[in-house]
């Protein structure tokens, strides 16, 4: 599968489905400030450049959703490129992106989804009997305590 990434997606590389990575200039030119570049080589990203017509498109899809005023070129570009690559999914955390995405039939996945799902990986512990309860309780039934969070797994 062709894996397109956003910016979010070159910066939070970990959560990453297996694939060819891909991403445009547009987006390399939004993070080159921030030194990834190397970052872009050792991880082995094509750049590709989408085609006016699927430029068009994704705009016109953003107009549609109302999206339109909240995208960058580089939002535009990865969008586009998705309308152009078949078995494709788009890496981005941001909202109006996904939301145009969706419009479009482009299947994406945002980055940090895998942090949020570590996050609820939480119980709670008593720390005077040790009793354990689930991630909403927070006074020990039994014996009243403050109770401690504690990873789960
Ligand atoms: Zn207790």
């Amino acid at each position: 599968m062709k894996v397109v990434l956003d910016s979010a997606g070159i910066l939070n590389f970990r959560n990453l489905p297996e694939g060819d990575y891909i991403t445009t200039a547009e987006v390399k030119e939004e993070i080159k400030d921030i030194g990834s570049k190397l970052l872009l080589e050792a991880r082995k990203i094509k750049t590709m450049l989408p085609s006016k017509e699927s430029l068009k498109k994704a705009e016109k899809t953003a107009e549609k959703t109302g999206d339109i005023k909240k995208l960058s070129r580089a939002d535009l570009s990865v969008i586009a490129l998705c309308i152009e690559i078949k078995d494709c999914i788009l890496i981005t955390d941001d909202y109006s992106v996904q939301n145009t995405a969706k419009e479009l039939g482009i299947k994406y996945k945002g980055v940090l989804f895998g942090e949020i799902k570590e996050k609820r990986k939480y119980r709670m512990k008593c720390p005077s009997c040790a009793r354990e309860f689930s991630a909403s309780t927070e006074e020990c039934s039994d014996c009243g305590a403050k109770l401690k969070r504690i990873k789960f797994i």
